[in-house]
């Protein structure tokens, strides 16, 4: 059994959660039709809609199910951007944080290649953490047309101040989303209280079933939709809403909300004791975002001299599994976007790797990170040195 120690990745399916999703799964009954196989799928819809709305501080009809995170995103950016198209003058800029995740960067950058969006990534100090001043002024200047700020970065875990980014936005009639995935296992996330206008969540990260997630947005948002078709979710989001992994989803977000408090202490003192463990077997590892309020489950560590996909590749054949954290396109590895915002140098973001821990970690899985990393980083480093002579 290898140490799955990739819970940012995907987190494994809660038992309590699979049931719930394969009894669902039985079941007949699209929830918009009218009959009575139809209303009991959509009692399962609305139920699920309101426990998840319970435990995000949100109203049930602030939730619109999609099939996951990147959806949820990419609805946020260009949804945001397509309802005002007609106003005159219509607002041009995009804002987004330099450190967001592809699912927020990709539809931005898409804006800009095929809309005409003026894009702008808002930068963050070294530990991950957007600049307020910075954020103050590009909301100031007016025109903006969706502005986005992760709530926690899923590489080095840095947590974002949002409410007081929410509060800078609004004073100036702008309305912020924010990517909510990586924060809702380990931080209490409030939406109301947060002062968002929209929020994106992922039932995988919290133990739930791929493929399912939701925009939490509020009502007098304006959004236009992505998809066209029944005009199912506040008609923000045609196509059947798939009952099993809703029912999933909401069964996982009551798993995970419950037990947060005590599982956040518990997981900060297993990162903590991951990162002392590595540490005693190589003593120059650095520790990202060290300075900044961080996911309790998350320690982003770079080795100096090593390239973190070849170091992710003996710890694998070690039986230990991580993550860069970072993109990878067509087999070469890309230096991480969020460590370059961070003022790392090229080879620095190119030498980290994510270790993220979750409902299934256990002591014997950091136990089998500091047997393994010692050797793994001295192989590294001869490959690396051996690369540099050829
Ligand atoms: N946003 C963040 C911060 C993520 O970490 C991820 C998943 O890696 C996503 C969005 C995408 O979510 P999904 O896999 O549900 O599309």
């Amino acid at each position: 059994m290898s140490a799955y120690l990739d819970h940012a990745a995907t987190s494994p399916v809660r038992p309590e959660v699979a049931d719930v999703v394969a009894r669902h799964l039985g079941d007949v009954g699209n929830a918009a039709s009218l009959h009575g196989s139809g209303r009991r799928a959509r009692r399962i819809v609305e139920e699920s809609r309101e426990l998840i709305a319970h435990h995000v501080g949100a109203r049930p009809g602030e939730v619109v199910f999609t099939s996951g995170g990147t959806e949820a995103d990419n609805l946020a950016l260009k949804g945001a951007w397509w309802a005002t198209r007609h106003a005159a003058p219509a607002p041009r800029r995009v804002l987004v944080s330099a450190v967001e995740h592809h699912a927020v960067l990709d539809p931005a950058s898409w804006l800009e290649r095929c809309e005409g969006a003026l894009v702008e990534p808002l930068p963050v100090d070294r530990d991950g953490v957007v600049d307020e001043a910075a954020f103050a002024e590009a909301v100031a200047g007016g025109g903006v047309a969706a502005a986005s700020v992760m709530w926690a970065n899923n590489e080095v875990g840095a947590v974002q101040p949002v409410a007081r980014l929410a509060s800078l936005a609004r004073r100036h009639g702008v309305g912020l989303h924010s990517d909510a995935v990586q924060a809702l296992a380990h931080l209490p996330v409030d939406f109301t209280a947060s002062g968002l206008d929209a929020m994106t969540l992922s039932a995988h990260k919290v133990g739930g079933p791929h493929g399912v997630g939701a925009l939490v947005v509020r009502r007098e948002a304006h959004l236009s939709p992505l998809l066209h078709g029944g005009g199912q979710e506040r008609d923000l989001r045609s196509g059947t809403v798939p009952v099993p992994l809703v029912a999933g989803f909401a069964a996982a977000v009551e798993a995970a909300v419950t037990t947060r408090e005590l599982e956040s202490a518990r997981l900060a003192t297993l990162r903590d004791d991951l990162v002392s463990g590595v540490r005693a077997q190589v003593p120059d590892v650095v520790l990202n975002a060290e300075g900044a309020p961080r996911l309790p489950g998350v320690a982003h560590l770079s080795f100096p001299g090593c390239e973190g996909d070849s170091l992710l590749m003996l710890l694998d054949a070690a039986g230990v599994e991580c993550s860069t954290g970072s993109a990878c396109s067509a087999g070469v590895p890309e230096a991480s976007h969020v460590l370059l915002a961070m003022g790392r140098t090229e080879a620095e973001a190119r030498s980290g790797l994510r270790f993220s821990l979750g409902h299934t970690s256990t002591a014997a899985d950091v136990a089998a990170l500091a047997g393994a990393i010692g050797a793994a980083v001295e192989r590294g480093r001869a490959a690396g040195s051996l690369r540099q002579v050829g």
